[in-house]
């Protein structure tokens, strides 16, 4: 496992047991979900180049050779059905790999404007994948349209006009990724704001730790919850910053989506000690995997590596298990049932009866 900070290595038995339990993810990419072989395939379908064989097409010179990578999966995703393999492929890994039960995928409408591939196929496939999945997995699959921060405020907008005219019971919520620096949460604030009133949930990627305070500062979750409408965010370890901000968070009980392996080696560390102060600090966390395929991760790896980086055993697995359930956005018959499913098969695990419903 390339990202391993451990200091008290995790004992065999626990690993197993934490492979195995139920899990939800409400943070990862569509783009980064794609497996090698995949990735090959779709490139080789449309005649885009790979800057090296299949074999090591995952290991990157340099934050820019990954964002290289990056784009060129989002140009190789064209056809209903290449979107419909890639959410069908990115569930059975997270069920297989870590008995995902449940997951919310983010993806980037304005990725696909380049290749002229409408909003309108991007849903339909992603959602048929999320179909066949489930069916095949028993892992259910809800979308986030998520706008990128980066790019011109004129092409979120016409994302936005796409996420709120075609309204899909599969999309339930948008979100908002890319570098802080780019933009701060208010240039968003009329965009999540005609979301929230077309019925979406909202979160957004903030205080993420490769940037600086001054580029994602505290006070941007005080932005994103005020401004935006945010019922949850992503990231979130530069909050650590400032008490008051802290405080403010904990107040409103916004869950907070973090990920345990990042990109960068070098911050592994960082990273770790982030989550392990954020749930210290007594705020809401889920864990989720960011970018799975590409980042060498998943779900178990995720949660084994956080565990062992912070010294923490089963009674941590479990509680970001059941957080996840608590700030998934089904509907909340479904997400109710989901919860007392997971406390079915958490006591099973723990060789104890299940608790009454
Ligand atoms: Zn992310």
């Amino acid at each position: 496992m390339p990202h391993a900070v451990s200091s008290a290595p995790l004992s065999t038995g626990l690993l197993a047991r934490v492979a195995r339990l139920p899990k939800v993810d409400l943070h990862f990419h569509m783009a980064g979900t794609l497996r090698p072989a995949t990735l090959a395939r779709l490139a080789s379908k449309y005649d885009l180049p790979l800057p090296r064989p299949v074999e090591t097409l995952y290991t990157y010179r340099d934050f820019y050779d990954f964002i290289d990578v990056l784009r060129i999966a989002a140009q190789a995703v064209r056809s209903s059905e290449d979107f419909e393999c890639v959410a069908y492929e990115a569930v059975e890994d997270a069920a297989r790999s870590s008995n995902a039960r449940h997951v919310e995928m983010s993806f980037n409408p304005q990725y696909f404007m380049p290749t002229g591939v409408a909003y309108r196929v991007q849903v339909e496939g992603l959602a048929a994948g999320l179909q066949a999945a489930q069916r095949d997995f028993g892992c259910s699959g809800l979308l986030i349209a998520s706008l990128d921060r980066g790019l011109p405020l004129d092409s979120a907008e016409r994302a936005m006009d796409d996420i709120v005219g075609l309204r899909s019971d599969t999309v339930v919520g948008v979100g908002l990724d890319g570098p802080e620096r780019e933009g701060p949460p208010a240039k968003f604030a009329a965009l999540f704001q005609r979301a929230g009133r077309a019925g979406l949930r909202r979160t957004a990627h903030v205080c993420e730790d490769n940037q600086t305070l001054e580029e994602a500062p505290p006070t941007n979750v005080d932005a994103c919850i005020e401004l935006l409408g945010c019922d949850r965010l992503d990231h979130g370890y530069n909050l650590l910053a400032s008490d008051d901000a802290l405080r403010r968070a904990r107040g409103r009980g916004v869950y907070f989506c973090v990920c345990g392996v990042t990109s960068v080696v070098r911050r592994q560390r960082q990273r770790i000690e982030g989550v392990k102060r954020m749930v210290d600090a007594g705020l809401p966390v889920t864990l989720n995997t960011d970018d799975p395929a590409m980042f060498h991760t998943d779900l178990a790896h995720s949660y084994a590596t956080v565990l062992e980086g912070c010294g923490w055993g089963w009674e941590q697995a479990r509680a970001f298990s059941l957080a996840g359930v608590d700030a998934c956005w089904l509907d909340e018959p479904a997400r109710r049932a989901l919860r007392a499913e997971f406390e079915r098969e958490i006591a099973a695990l723990e060789g104890t009866p299940a608790a009454t419903q």
